[in-house]
């Protein structure tokens, strides 16, 4: 199949030569082995392009999120995940925006360089899930220390990070005016924090993605590790998931090609009743027609891209790239599994791993129902349901 014109060529030609060392094999055993992609991540970081959105005079390259997206796209297509790493292209945001000069000056050009992982972010709790201004977790201002308590859940790749960016309440909900004040972000180093008042416990998932539960009894972390003003943390949060739900949109959209172009590569292929299955037009059309939901989302991803780098609200184009792109991925990732029939099962065909992985992005970071609710009530006016 080929390509249509695209943006940012060099910057895809230049991913896809870096993934081509990387083959299908090479995910497979990892996915298998339920390991983590080192010498993948490893390759990445070393050729630069897991900094690109951090500024040059802080080591990164300080591209676009346009460039940064494609950067992700490609990875996904080419058969990797780019859920591995990914956190260590965005999570740095809220630092960058919110944190001190000389907060961005000690971890920056450690994170451009590779040298420091910031690769988590600690949002999601057990008990309130996706009601995030109820989440428990406490910070107590204790002389130039917080002392941190409670419990988080689902906290990604915290085994391969040296560095995580932690939400907590520092004033209780019951006396704050509006419940998203009194929340706080800090930047954790794990390094310190585990085996001292942080505990890892490892999720096992239906997707190869390291993730964890988290306990804190009595983590202590310096006050200087606060990132901007104390209760404004939510405000912080909510501020970098643009970027956020924009590189994985482009995820979704690397592996809705991934699918289509395996589909239709199998359907020409696939000789039965004497004839390519592809000429059967109910195998053709569904291809045809997860091949235009792609496209279309790609162009929905673009748009809150070109808003975010112009430095323009773009919560809305955001919240909808994410929702088509994983919608057409998973969409895609069923088509690709029929028009392999029995073999779309065989782990050696890599359809049923990436499978796997896209249907994550229905849920997280943010799940259907959530942007259908930002949608209604941000765009269309509709009441507030919660
Ligand atoms: C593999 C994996 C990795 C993750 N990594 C991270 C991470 O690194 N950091 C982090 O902080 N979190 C992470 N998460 C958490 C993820 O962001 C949440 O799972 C997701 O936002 C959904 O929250 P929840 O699981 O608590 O679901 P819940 O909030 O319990 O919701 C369950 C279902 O009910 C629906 N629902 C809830 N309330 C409403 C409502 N009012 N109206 C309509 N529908 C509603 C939701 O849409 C969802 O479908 C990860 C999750 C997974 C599975």
């Amino acid at each position: 199949m080929e390509r249509r014109p695209e943006r940012h060529p060099e910057i895809r030609e230049a991913v896809r030569a870096l993934c081509a060392g990387f083959p299908d094999k090479y995910f497979r055993e990892v996915d298998e082995a339920r390991a983590y992609p080192e010498a993948f991540v490893d390759a990445l970081t070393k050729a630069g392009w897991l900094a690109a959105l951090i500024p040059q005079e802080y080591g990164g390259s300080g591209l676009g999120l346009s460039e940064a997206s494609v950067i992700m796209e490609e990875i996904n297509r080419c058969g990797g995940n780019a859920g591995a790493c990914h956190g260590q292209m965005y999570n740095m945001g809220t630092l960058l925006r919110h944190g001190s000069e000389a907060q961005k000056r000690e971890y920056l050009p450690g994170i451009a360089a590779g040298k420091l992982r910031l690769q988590s972010m600690a949002v999601t709790e057990p008990t309130t899930g996706t009601d995030t201004t109820q989440l428990k977790t406490i910070a107590v201002r204790k002389g130039d220390r917080y002392v941190v308590n409670g419990q988080k859940v689902w906290i990604s790749r915290v085994q391969h990070s040296d560095l995580m960016i932690l939400l907590a309440r520092t004033t209780p909900v019951g006396e704050v005016k509006r419940k998203s004040e009194g929340m706080s972000i800090f930047i954790v180093d794990l390094r310190e924090a585990i085996g001292k008042g942080l505990t890892v416990q490892p999720i096992r998932n239906m997707v190869n993605h390291e993730t964890n539960e988290l306990f804190f009894d009595n983590l202590e972390i310096p006050a200087e590790n606060l990132i901007g003003e104390e209760g404004k943390g939510f405000h912080y949060i909510l501020d970098g998931l643009n970027a956020e739900r924009t590189l994985i949109a482009a995820e979704c959209i690397g592996d809705g090609y991934w699918f289509v172009e395996r589909a239709a590569k199998y359907a020409g292929e696939r000789i039965v009743f004497g004839r390519p299955i592809g000429k059967n037009q109910g195998v053709a059309f569904p291809i045809a027609e997860a091949f235009i939901e792609v496209e279309a989302a790609s162009l929905m991803r673009y748009a809150a891209c070109d808003r975010f780098d112009r430095g323009e609200p773009c919560g809305s184009e955001a919240n909808m790239a994410k929702h088509l792109a994983a919608k057409a991925s998973w969409e895609a990732a069923n088509v690709c599994l029929q028009t392999h029939g029995g073999f779309g099962f065989a782990a050696e065909y890599d359809v049923e791993r990436k499978f796997r992985e896209t249907r994550l992005y229905l849920v997280a970071p943010i799940s259907t129902n959530l942007v259908f609710s930002y949608i209604a009530e941000h765009v269309l006016g509709l009441p507030r349901s919660f």
